[in-house]
């Protein structure tokens, strides 16, 4: 006790980094159980900014456990740069942990990432071309190459050529590419694995040593609940399960660990990529919401699809994940947006509406979203930090988000910086009170 996920309720990107970052404070171990570089988070620490794609965002705690489960997929180079990164920073990285059973991407997974987007032309999924849909891939068909098998050439070898022979075909025009030569990778991975020995580990019995002495474990979800493999919006979709469930599976833990599920969302809706988004904005307004909120991709820096908030989407996160709790993330960038929108059903072809998010693909596809309007506000909300502080339209505009989902609202987010924070009350026991900056480690 307690173990709690934080997981994203809409399409990622809703301010995980900061929220986790916010409860690391508490936390004994916090461990990233899926995704892989694909995810970024952003972290504004005394102004300045600190990017992670792979490294959990508790890092910038002096010894605190970061750990990167075994449902996570590694690019060995990407992590060696962002350790290397953190170092020139003079944070301290002796606190990282990686399981030794993370599946490792491997650069023929980004080739083939990248041949797969071309193949698919105007149908691409608008991945991130990292090689973590190939790289997943592999693992269920039992080619992969995890962490420990860079301790071993003889071993490393051997799964390379075995993982790389049923590939020749598809590779082929990348025949010539020196990424491609058996012997080089093996030499480089070699090295690299060199580099990244002090941190492998059974990340699964730290975290288990953990929650056995009663501490306080977070399992930090990547992307979001709707870009899950198995509920989200397929094939338009993560390789891998962002929910709540999946952080046993991706951390080594049983159900009974997690006492608290708390969802991130944003006070209105973005997604990156293709596929079906029934309360997209296509106005003027989602360029002004788009820039207010900076929606703009961590890792790729692409524009964000912008739209209201999806109750409809919500409701669904909540049933999927169970969610103890909500976190809204944004709600400054909402200023000078009036009147607001909240999609509160879907309405799908013949008129047929949907409280719940529907499950046939055709539906979603061409559902439009029936939409609620509500006062906006034009203060700036950046210094606010009771729901008092607030403008009532604000208030009003969360109360109605708490009424309609049934979930308690724990947090708020009225700007980037860490202290830029609401508690609500509802989740306090595990919100520090000031957050305060954690000790410069230089
Ligand atoms: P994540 O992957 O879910 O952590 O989300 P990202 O890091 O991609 O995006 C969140 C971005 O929003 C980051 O740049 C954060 O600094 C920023 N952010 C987080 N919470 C708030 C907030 O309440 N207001 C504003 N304006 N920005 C926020």
């Amino acid at each position: 006790m307690p173990g709690l996920v934080v997981v994203g309720a809409q399409w990622g990107d809703e301010g995980k980094g900061k929220v986790t970052d916010l409860l690391a404070e508490r936390a004994d171990v916090v461990i990233r159980y899926q995704g892989g570089n694909n995810a970024g988070h952003t972290i504004v620490r005394d102004g300045e900014v600190f990017k992670f794609h792979l490294i959990p965002s508790g890092i910038l705690y002096p010894g605190k456990l970061c750990l990167i489960g075994n449902g996570v997929v590694v690019d060995p180079k990407v992590i060696t740069d962002e350790i290397a990164g953190l170092h020139t920073r003079g944070i301290d990285t002796s606190g990282l942990k990686i399981s030794a059973n993370a599946h490792l991407i491997m650069p023929y997974h980004r080739l083939l990432d990248h041949a797969g987007e071309l193949r698919l032309g105007e149908q691409q999924i608008g991945t991130t071309r990292r090689g973590i849909g190939p790289c997943y891939a592999d693992k269920a068909a039992r080619l992969g190459i995890r962490m420990q098998d860079l301790l071993d050439e003889k071993i490393l070898k051997q799964k390379i050529y075995a993982a790389l022979e049923p590939k020749r075909l598809v590779l082929r025009p990348y025949a010539k590419d020196p990424e491609l030569d058996l012997h080089a990778m093996t030499e480089e991975y070699r090295t690299l694995g060199h580099r990244l020995e002090p941190y492998i580990a059974d990340t699964a019995r730290i975290v288990w040593d953990s929650l056995d002495a009663g501490r306080l474990v977070i399992f930090e979800g990547a992307q979001g609940t709707l870009l899950d493999i198995d509920h989200g919006t397929y094939p338009f979709v993560t390789s891998s399960n962002p929910v709540a469930g999946a952080a046993c599976v991706g951390a080594g833990v049983g159900p009974r660990s997690i006492d608290e599920v708390w969802g991130v969302a944003k006070a209105y809706t973005t997604r990156v990529g293709s596929g079906p988004f029934p309360s997209e904005l296509e106005s003027e307004l989602a360029d002004r919401i788009r820039e207010a909120g900076g929606e703009f991709g961590t890792t790729t820096g692409r524009p964000r699809r912008i739209g209201w908030l999806d109750l409809v989407a919500l409701r669904y996160a909540i049933r999927l994940n169970g969610l103890t709790g909500l976190v809204i993330t944004k709600l400054d960038a909402l200023t000078g947006i009036d009147p607001l929108g909240v999609a509160v059903r879907y309405l799908g072809p013949d008129q047929v509406s949907f409280d719940d998010f529907p499950y046939h693909q055709s539906i979603v596809h061409k559902a439009t979203a029936e939409i609620v309007e509500l006062p906006g506000w034009h203060e700036s909300l950046s210094d606010a930090r009771s729901l008092e502080d607030l403008p009532p339209q604000a208030r009003d505009y969360l109360e109605l988000i708490g009424d309609r989902l049934g979930v308690p609202v724990v947090l708020v987010g009225v700007g980037p910086g860490r202290d830029e924070v609401i508690r609500t009350g509802a989740g306090d026991h595990l919100v520090p009170e000031v957050a305060p900056a954690p000790v410069p480690q230089r």
